[in-house]
């Protein structure tokens, strides 16, 4: 492939943290870490993958880089649980202290610039109960590395961090709280660039975020210089609903101000992957479907077939007092929520909204099942803002390179790579969020 050469320079916006830490740097924190975790590890990963696995001797049964590689790579196709059971390994092998994170944002931003990334935001997710002393210090320690790394490295990379807030906790109070850091540490001022919203996505439908995506940005216009991004994983997992309301709800979190959205599959993922199935949906769920079908009818019609409106409001009528409903992907539903897709990726194109597609994370967790259902190639038609990223390169066994790779061969051509490259640098969270303007990247790499 010509576009990653060695010289070629990447921004990879989509990426955590600890997820990025590398097979054999793992065995090493492990092997170093006086005290693992191991009862977080070695229950899930038995019950999920069959295999009971003996503490005691673990660094001796591991101690061949290769087995340990396999122990640890999520690189299979696989529900959220058998990932989750392998990011477990670093959670039980971490320490998760400032004195680690310090170390580990500085070696994560020295391993990504080996391999071409010149531009990463990393986030980071603390635990709900964490006290404010430890948020403090655990923040500005990921600073301190950062810091640490561009010092060391001349420069010629830059890391900017994330804070994952908890989508079912007090957002609130963690923003306030993270503002005012920023006032008083200067650290954290510079290189703390976006909000981050993760993990389990059912159950948090994005209007329950709305007047919190208003007050972030009311906020950036009022204080430019500590302006936040608000990045929103949406539309990645949608089990408990159809493609239609997740389709929705990246539309919805665009509208409302969300800056760049996480994987957003549900947007331009191949209906076909459902013929002749059976989707469950809540009653509500679908209530609000149907509610935004009617409200932008005319609208959404330009873009294809969707039924009457004396139909739509008849289902409204007949689902009134259901919990949940059952809806069969035939082949006018399937026509129907491609025509709705359509729609909401016209619209998203027209907001400042920009989609971080993560290829191999899509693959190996997310609902695309078969690889020719892809969304990436649609959202690349309907022109919408686009950065490839690799979400969680140490856990997944990848790097930027090969997710431009594995892009191309979903069949994105060459120069539009380049494009999305290059662009990338433009969607950085301190330019999205106002902070930064972006006229000094003009003509960038
Ligand atoms: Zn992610």
């Amino acid at each position: 492939m010509t576009i990653p050469n060695k010289e070629t320079e990447f921004a990879d916006l989509h990426n955590h943290l600890y997820g990025s830490i590398r097979a054999e740097l793992l065995w090493e924190m492990g092997r170093t870490n006086p005290s693992p975790r191991w009862e977080i590890f070695l229950h899930p990963y038995e019950t999920l993958y069959g295999k009971r696995i003996d503490s005691s001797s673990f660094f001796e049964t591991y101690r061949d880089p290769e087995a340990f590689r396999k122990l640890y790579l999520f690189n299979h196709k696989g529900p959220f649980s058998e990932f989750q059971a392998k990011f477990n390994l670093i959670i039980a092998l971490s320490k998760f202290d400032p004195e680690e994170i310090r170390f580990i944002a500085e070696r994560i931003t020295a391993d990504q610039f080996s391999e071409g990334v010149t531009y990463g935001e990393y986030r980071i997710m603390y635990a709900p109960n964490e006290s404010d002393v430890n948020v403090t210090a655990k923040t500005v320690a990921a600073c301190e590395g950062f810091a640490r790394a561009e010092s060391e490295l001349s420069g010629r990379a830059r890391s900017r961090l994330v804070v994952s807030l908890h989508r079912d906790g007090g957002f609130y109070r963690e923003y306030e709280f993270l503002k005012g850091l920023m006032e008083k540490d200067s650290l954290v001022r510079k290189y703390l660039v976006g909000l981050d919203f993760c993990y389990i996505e059912e159950g948090f439908p994005p209007k329950e975020k709305k007047e919190f995506f208003e007050t972030v940005g009311k906020d950036n216009v009022a204080q430019r210089s500590s302006a936040l991004t608000v990045l929103y994983h949406v539309g990645e997992s949608f089990r408990d609903k159809g493609l239609a309301s997740a389709c929705r709800w990246v539309l919805e979190s665009a509208e409302w101000g969300a800056h760049r959205l996480g994987h957003a599959i549900a947007l331009g993922l191949d209906p076909e992957a459902y013929r002749g199935e059976t989707i469950r949906e809540d009653g509500s769920e679908r209530k609000d479907t149907l509610e935004f079908l009617l409200e932008r009818w005319e609208e959404i019609s330009r873009f294809g077939e969707i039924p009457a409106k004396e139909r739509i409001s008849a289902e409204l009528d007949s689902i009134r007092h259901k919990s949940a409903i059952e809806i069969p992907m035939t082949e006018t539903s399937l026509s129907e929520i491609r025509t709705l897709q359509n729609y909401c990726m016209d619209r998203i194109s027209k907001t400042s909204s920009v989609i971080e597609s993560c290829p191999s994370s899509n693959e190996y967790i997310g609902m695309v099942r078969d690889l020719s259902h892809h969304p990436l190639t649609r959202f690349a038609q309907n022109e919408l803002k686009l950065t490839i990223s690799t979400d969680d390169p140490g856990i997944f066994g990848t790097d930027i390179r090969a997710e431009y790779e594995k892009a191309k061969n979903l069949g994105l051509s060459e120069d539009l790579l380049e494009k999305i490259r290059k662009d990338s640098f433009r969607y950085t969270s301190e330019i999205l969020s106002g902070r930064e303007i972006p006229d000094s990247l003009t003509d960038q790499k």
